[in-house]
């Protein structure tokens, strides 16, 4: 699929849940978020066919993302669904680890191709502070199973508040290239605000290559994180709903007053 810049539109970011384990200052408030009604949420039968019709219309780059993905029930098997589709390339995952240590072999055998996980420092104290009260040793435990498992690319997201030479941006990388894992660092944004970055080490943030579609786990597809514009896939249709989305996606994004980093995934 092209769309009105002759982007071609090829990567589709799949949030399966706004739920989390983690209340990440920069994402999500203290308190949590209300949950969405169940009946609301995609099920794996709705996802597998909204990412089946995609890669009919040319999506070969599949990523799950949340809320944190490992908290939805049996997430393995969503990804033995989508890795029986043919034509997708690149399966993936960000995650923010702590549920890694006894996921990763489970969904390497299952299909997965490459995991993102995110670490902002390697000081547990400031792990727990920024995290608001994560464990930063079930995240090195879950990369290690990672490893264990045979995930040849695993990538660190990083949050930065200015640069990547802030000290605990500097340890990641070091933990980085001691454990062969490439680094991305991504600056805090605020959607709302419409501050948003280029991801340095990442494709995020360049308007002009933008090759990326964004679902929510309630079924609304936007084409872009900046912006509100948004077609449901359950009121217009899977394929018009996809055509919608690719045919109006914005040449650069602004800010959006609807989008959250929980419900729409990073
Ligand atoms: N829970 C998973 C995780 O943390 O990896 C996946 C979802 S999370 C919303 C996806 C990515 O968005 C993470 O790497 C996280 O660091 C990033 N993120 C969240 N809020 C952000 C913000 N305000 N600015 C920049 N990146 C943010
Ligand atoms: Fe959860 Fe990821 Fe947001 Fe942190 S960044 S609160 S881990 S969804």
């Amino acid at each position: 699929m092209f769309d009105c810049f002759n982007r071609r539109i090829n990567y589709l970011r799949i949030s399966v849940t706004d739920l989390c384990n983690l209340r990440c200052r920069y994402c999500m408030p203290e308190e949590g978020i209300e949950q969405i009604p169940h009946p609301e949420i995609l099920s794996f039968e709705e996802i597998r066919d909204i990412a089946a019709v995609a890669v009919g219309l040319g999506v070969d780059k599949v990523r799950l993302t949340g809320g944190e993905p490992l908290v939805r029930r049996n997430m393995v098997h969503l990804v033995e669904m989508l890795s029986s589709i043919e034509g997708i390339n690149d399966l993936a995952m960000t995650t923010n680890g702590i549920l890694l240590e006894s996921f990763a072999q489970p969904l390497k055998d299952a299909g997965l191709h490459r995991l993102n996980v995110s670490l902002d420092t390697l000081d547990p104290d400031r792990y727990r502070q920024t995290t608001r009260g994560g464990d930063l040793r079930d995240v090195l435990r879950g990369l290690e199973a990672a490893k264990a498992a045979g995930f040849k690319t695993i990538k660190l997201n990083c949050v930065i508040t200015q640069s990547a030479d802030e000290p605990d941006a500097q340890a990641v990388a070091t933990y980085g290239r001691e454990q062969g894992c490439e680094v991305r660092y991504i600056r805090c944004m605020d959607i709302r605000n419409g501050s948003f970055w280029t991801v340095e080490g990442g494709d995020g943030g360049h308007c002009s290559t933008c090759n990326r579609l964004r679902l929510t786990s309630k079924g609304d597809l936007f084409p872009c994180l900046f912006s509100d514009l948004h077609y449901s896939v359950k009121e217009l249709g899977i394929e018009p709903a996809l055509r919608a989305a690719v045919g109006n996606k914005p040449a650069s994004g602004h800010k959006s007053e609807t989008n959250q980093f929980y419900s729409i995934g990073g």
